[in-house]
C-alpha cells in the first residue's frame, strides 16, 4: 500500500529540545506512530522526565547543542543504545526579545550558538552516522517564519537571523550530502503555543493572532505531521525543502 510510506514505524529517530515544547509534543507522536525516540536536551532532568511519560523505547540524553564534543557523545550514545540511527529532528533553539541596539555581543553570540551553530552540530554529527552505517537518513531542523519575516512588535533580531540561515543551511546540507542519501528539510512554524511563546506577554499574543489569517496560533501536534512526512519513505525525492506551518502568517 502507497499508505505505508508514510510510516515511521521502526525509525530510531534523535530529538533535540525533546524535554519540553514542539520537541516533546512531536516526539511523543512519533513514539505513538512506531518509533525509537531519543530525547535530547541540555536539561537532562526534563528530558528524563519526558522519556518517561513517553514510555515504550524512549531514553534520554543530556547535551547542549552548542557543545560539539558532547553533541557527538550524544548521537554515539543514541547509536549504542537503539542499534542505529535513521532520522533526526533538529529543533532545540531559544528566543531572545530584546532591542538590536541594546543587545550585547554575548548575547547575540548565543542566540546564534544555540539555533544555528547547535542545528549544524547535530546535523554533522548524524550525517557522519549515516555515512558510517551506508544507510542514509533524514534530517529535519526547525527553522522559522522568522527567518523570512520580521515579526512584531517583539524585537528579536538575534532570532530572525539565526532562522534564516537555518533555512539556508538546510538547503546547503541537504544538496552536499544528496549522494550519500541523506535528506536535509526544514519546517518553519509560525506562532505555536509552548512555553517559549507561553511566557511572552498576553497583549502581545493577542497582536498576533489579529494579524494570523487564521486568527489563532497553532499546536505542537499541527507540526507532526510535516515531521513525519519529512521523515517517511514518502519524501524519498524531497531535500532541501521548507514547509511553512502557520495559519498563513506569511502569505500577506
Ligand atoms: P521551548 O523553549 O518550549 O523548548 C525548547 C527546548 O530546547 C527546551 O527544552 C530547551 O531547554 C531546549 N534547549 C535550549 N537550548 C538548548 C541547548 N543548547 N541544547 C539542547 N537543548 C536546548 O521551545 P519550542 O518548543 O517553542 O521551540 C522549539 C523550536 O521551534 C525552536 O527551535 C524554536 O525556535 C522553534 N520555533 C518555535 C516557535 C513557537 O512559536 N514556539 C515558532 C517557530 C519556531 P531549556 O528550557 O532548559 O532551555
Amino acid at each position: 500500500m502507497f499508505y505505508d510510506k508514510f510510516s515511521v514505524e521502526g525509525k530510531r529517530v534523535l530529538v533535540t529540545g525533546g524535554a519540553q515544547g514542539i520537541g516533546k509534543c512531536v516526539a511523543g507522536i512519533l513514539a505513538r506512530c512506531g518509533a525509537s525516540v531519543g530525547i535530547l536536551d541540555v536539561n537532562g532532568e526534563a528530558a528524563a522526565r519526558t522519556a518517561s511519560e513517553i514510555g515504550g523505547k524512549a531514553a534520554a540524553f543530556s547535551c547542549d547543542v552548542t557543545d560539539c564534543a558532547q553533541v557527538g557523545e550524544a548521537v554515539g550514545a543514541f547509536v549504542r543504545r537503539f542499534g542505529g540511527l535513521d532520522a533526526v529532528f533538529n529543533n532545540a533553539g531559544i528566543v531572545q526579545h530584546k532591542p538590536a541596539e541594546e543587545l550585547t555581543p554575548e548575547e547575540f553570540r548565543r542566540v546564534l550558538d544555540v539555533n544555528l551553530n547547535g542545528v549544524f552540530y547535530v546535523a554533522q554529527a548524524a550525517a557522519k552516522e549515516f555515512m558510517r552505517a551506508g544507510t542514509g537518513g533524514a534530517i529535519v531542523n526547525t527553522a522559522s517564519m522568522s527567518g523570512s519575516i520580521v515579526n512584531i512588535p517583539q524585537r528579536q533580531a538575534s532570532y530572525n537571523a539565526s532562522k534564516a540561515a537555518v533555512a539556508h543551511l538546510t538547503k546547503s546540507l541537504a544538496v552536499e550530502w544528496a549522494q550519500k542519501g541523506i535528506r536535509v528539510n526544514c519546517i518553519s512554524p509560525g506562532y505555536i503555543a509552548t512555553e517559549m511563546t507561553g511566557a511572552v506577554r498576553d497583549d502581545w499574543k493577542e497582536f498576533w493572532k489579529e494579524m494570523i489569517p487564521f486568527r489563532r496560533m497553532g499546536t505542537p501536534e499541527e507540526l507532526a505531521g510535516a515531521v513525519i512526512y519529512l521523515m517517511s519513505d514518502a519524501s524519498s525525492y524531497t531535500s532541501g525543502a521548507d514547509i511553512i506551518i502557520d495559519g498563513c502568517f506569511t502569505c500577506i
